[in-house]
C-alpha cells in the first residue's frame, strides 16, 4: 500500500486526463494521474482517427493514446495504473482509495473518467458476451473473417464499426430502430457504397439466439417496429454500438449530476458543484464526445485547478 499526496489528482486516462496532466505538470503542480480500468480510454478501442489535428494520415486510436501517455510521462505526470474505488469529496484535501489499496489525496481533483458503451439489456446479450456479442469491432472483428455479422445502432460508432467489420466479414447487417441514420453524411455514404453491407431499417433486436455447445451466437430475432413483423437473420456475431453512459457511479451523492448521470459543470468552466473538484471530457459532456473536445476541456480543467490553488 502506498500513499500519494498531490496538488492535482487526475482520475482517468483519456484525452481529457492526459491533457490535464500535461498542463498541470508544465505549471509545476506535480500531478498524479490514476489511469482507471481502461488505460487510454475509449479511443483505444476505436480504429482510425481522421479528425484529431496534427495527423495528416489517419492515426490508430490506441497509438494516439500511447503518444499522449508518453508525452504526459515525459513532461512529469506521475501515472499510476490503478482504479479509484472510493472517494470522499466532503473536505480538502480530498481523499480516494483504490483497487490496489493505495491512498490518494489531492488539494484539487480533475475527474476525467469518461463514458462507457451501453448495452441493449437482453438476457442472452450477457450470456454470449465474448462468445459472439461484443461492443468493440477493433478488438473482436478479426475473429469474423468470412462470417456474417450484425451491428446495432445508427450513430457514427455503429457505422464506423460496420465499415471496419467489412474488412473481415462476409456480410455486415446494420440494424437500426429508425429509417434514418444519425451518423455523419460522409460516413453514411461510405456505408451505403459498401457491397457487403445490408441495412435493416425500423428494426429492433428482440432476442439474440445462440447455441451452448459450442457456445456462440447463431442468429438475431428482429422486430420491425412499423409493421410489427418478426424476422430471424443468421449471423455469427453481433456488435452493439448504441451509445454510452458516463462513468460517474463513484461521485453519486457527492457532486451534482444531470438526469443522465453526467457531471454538471458551470458554464464555460470545468468547475463542479464542489470547489476544487473539476470535471473534463466525456464525463461532463454528452453533446460533443470528441477526443479533441475532451483534450480541450482537460486543458481548461488544469488551468482552473492552477488558479484555484493560487487563490488558496
Ligand atoms: P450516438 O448516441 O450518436 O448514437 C447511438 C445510436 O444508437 C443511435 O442511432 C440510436 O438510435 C441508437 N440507440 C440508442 N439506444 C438504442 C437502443 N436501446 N436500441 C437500439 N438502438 C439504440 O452514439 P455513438 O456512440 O454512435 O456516438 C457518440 C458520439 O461520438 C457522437 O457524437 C458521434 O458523432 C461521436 N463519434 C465520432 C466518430 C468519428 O468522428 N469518427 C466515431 C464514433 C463516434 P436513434 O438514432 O434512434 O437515437
Amino acid at each position: 500500500m502506498a500513499e500519494f499526496n498531490t496538488k492535482v489528482l487526475i482520475i482517468g486516462s483519456g484525452p481529457a486526463g492526459y491533457t490535464a496532466g500535461i498542463y498541470a505538470a508544465r505549471a509545476g503542480l506535480n500531478p498524479v494521474l490514476v489511469a482507471g480500468p481502461q488505460i487510454g480510454g475509449q479511443l483505444t478501442i476505436t480504429t482510425d482517427v481522421e479528425n484529431f489535428p496534427g495527423f495528416p494520415q489517419p492515426v490508430n486510436g490506441g497509438e494516439l493514446m500511447l503518444k499522449m501517455k508518453e508525452q504526459a510521462e515525459k513532461i512529469g505526470v506521475r501515472i499510476v495504473e490503478d482504479t479509484i474505488t472510493e472517494i470522499d469529496l466532503s473536505k480538502s484535501p480530498f481523499y480516494c482509495s483504490s483497487e490496489n489499496s493505495h491512498v490518494f489525496t489531492g488539494q484539487t481533483i480533475i475527474i476525467s473518467t469518461g463514458a462507457s458503451a451501453r448495452w441493449l439489456g437482453l438476457k442472452n446479450e450477457e450470456k454470449f458476451r465474448g462468445f459472439g456479442v461484443s461492443a468493440c469491432a477493433t478488438c473482436d472483428g478479426f475473429f469474423y473473417r468470412n462470417r456474417d455479422v450484425a451491428v446495432i445502432g445508427g450513430g457514427n460508432s455503429a457505422v464506423e464499426e460496420a465499415l471496419y467489420l467489412t474488412n473481415f466479414a462476409n456480410t455486415v447487417t446494420l440494424v437500426h430502430r429508425r429509417d434514418q441514420l444519425r451518423a455523419d453524411k460522409t460516413m453514411q455514404e461510405r456505408l451505403f457504397n459498401n457491397k457487403k453491407v445490408i441495412v435493416e431499417w425500423d428494426s429492433v433486436v428482440e432476442d439474440i439466439i445462440g447455441s451452448d455447445n459450442p457456445r456462440g451466437v447463431t442468429a438475431l430475432k428482429l422486430k420491425n417496429v412499423k409493421t410489427d413483423t418478426m424476422k430471424t437473420i443468421n449471423i455469427d456475431g453481433v456488435f452493439i454500438a448504441i451509445g454510452h453512459h458516463p462513468n460517474t457511479d463513484l461521485f453519486k451523492g457527492q457532486l451534482d449530476l444531470d438526469s443522465e448521470g453526467y457531471i454538471i459543470t458551470k458554464p464555460d468552466s470545468c468547475q463542479t458543484s464542489v470547489p476544487g473538484i473539476f470535471a473534463a471530457g466525456d464525463v461532463q459532456n454528452a453533446k460533443f464526445r470528441q477526443a479533441v473536445v475532451a483534450a480541450g476541456s482537460g486543458c481548461m480543467a488544469a488551468l482552473e485547478a492552477e488558479r484555484y490553488l493560487s487563490r488558496l
